[in-house]
């Protein structure tokens, strides 16, 4: 239920934010979620859908995800490759001493809102990995 987690957290951020900043509708929400992070975003999105009506600020809202991909540095050879092509083994030296650079994070890129003067547009917000 990893998603789940992941979706109540959100949403309680985004309430907490709209609170914050006196938005009364939230229009759409930006997810980056790393290619390796272990959220399936089908189920992901499922689980949002089941959430927003509980929320007024978030119930005509739209969830946005975009992928980051995963890479992969080497300390052997100091490269980095494609996490998901070539695993923990680097392509290049065959080293295993390899660290995750990118592709575990599922942080909030943007918000777009309205505030109670009726004014639109982006949402400040500090970026926060979910994860
Ligand atoms: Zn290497």
């Amino acid at each position: 239920m990893h998603e789940m987690g992941i979706v109540l957290h959100l949403a309680e951020t985004l309430n907490e934010t709209a609170k914050e900043q006196r938005l009364t509708r939230i229009g759409s929400v930006t997810l980056q979620v790393g290619e390796v992070s272990g959220i399936m975003t089908d189920y992901f999105i499922d689980c949002w859908n089941y959430f927003k009506p509980r929320h007024p600020v978030l119930a005509d809202s739209e969830l946005r995800l975009e992928t980051i991909p995963a890479v992969t540095w080497c300390d052997g050879c100091g490269r980095t490759y494609e996490t998901v092509k070539y695993g923990r083994e680097c392509p290049y030296c065959k080293s295993g001493e390899t660290w995750l650079l990118s592709g575990n994070e599922c942080i909030i890129k943007e918000i777009e809102a309205e505030s109670e003067d009726g004014e639109e547009g982006e949402s400040s917000f500090e970026t926060e990995d979910l994860n």
